[in-house]
C-alpha cells in the first residue's frame, strides 16, 4: 500500500533549536514528511552533526524539497548584464520575485540553475521523490508585463516556469513529481498545459 504523506514545510530561517521542536511537533501531529527549501542547509553536508538531522534519521521521516522556491531559479547577478531575462513592470525591468518566462534565454538560464539545484539535493530526497515549486509568497501574481509576456496571465507565466523545472526533473529522475499550485485567478492558465510529471497541490 502506498504511504500517504502528511507534510510540514520547514522555514529556511528556522534555527537548529527551532527545528528540533518542529520535528517533535510534526511527530505529535502524525506528520511523516518534512519539506526543506532547495537552498536549505539541511542539504549541505556540514549539517550531519545537527541534532535535528539525527532526529529525522531516527524517526525515518520522508524528505521532500522546495516550497516558495521559484525566485531561486533566476540568479540575480544576471541582472546587471542581462536585464531582459527579468520581469518588466511599467516599462522597467525588476530583479525581484519572478522573471520574464517567455524569453528563450530565461528558459535556458532557469534550466541550468534548476539542474544544479535539483541534482544537488536529489540523493537526500525520499523516493518516490516529490518537489514543490511554488511562486514567491504574497507575490503570486507579480509576473512579467513585457510585450511578449503580456499575452500570458500570471498563472500561465507561472506554469511556463514550472514546466521548465519539470523538464529538468524528468531528465534526473523520471519517477519524480513536481507539486504546483492552481491559481484562483481569472483568466485561468488555459493556454498552457502542465507536464505529465506535475501534480496539482492544495494551496498553501
Ligand atoms: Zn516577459
Amino acid at each position: 500500500m502506498k504511504q500517504i504523506r502528511k507534510r510540514l514545510f520547514i522555514d529556511i530561517k528556522a534555527s537548529a533549536k527551532e527545528r528540533e521542536k518542529i520535528i517533535y511537533l510534526a511527530l505529535e501531529n502524525e506528520c511523516n514528511t518534512l519539506v526543506f527549501s532547495l537552498n536549505d542547509n539541511y542539504f549541505k553536508n556540514d549539517n550531519k552533526k545537527q541534532k535535528y538531522t539525527k532526529l529525522i534519521k531516527n524517526y525515518v521521516l520522508n524528505i521532500e524539497a522546495g516550497g516558495r522556491d521559484l525566485p531561486l531559479l533566476m540568479p540575480k547577478q544576471l541582472f546587471l548584464l542581462h536585464r531582459d531575462l527579468f520581469r518588466m513592470e511599467q516599462g522597467r525591468r525588476k530583479a525581484d520575485h519572478h522573471f520574464c518566462p517567455t524569453n528563450p534565454q530565461t528558459i535556458a538560464a532557469i534550466t541550468e540553475k534548476a539542474n544544479i539545484l535539483l541534482a544537488d539535493v536529489l540523493y537526500k530526497i525520499t523516493a518516490p521523490r516529490i518537489f514543490h515549486m511554488l511562486p514567491d509568497k504574497d507575490n503570486e501574481n507579480t509576473w512579467c508585463a513585457c510585450p511578449a509576456c503580456r499575452a500570458f496571465s500570471p498563472a500561465e507565466q507561472y506554469l511556463i516556469a514550472v514546466n521548465t523545472v519539470a523538464d529538468v526533473l524528468a531528465t534526473l529522475d523520471n519517477e519524480a513529481k513536481i507539486f504546483y499550485v492552481d491559481f484562483d485567478t481569472e483568466p485561468d492558465a488555459e493556454g498552457i498545459s502542465p507536464r505529465s510529471n506535475m501534480v496539482i497541490s492544495e494551496r498553501i
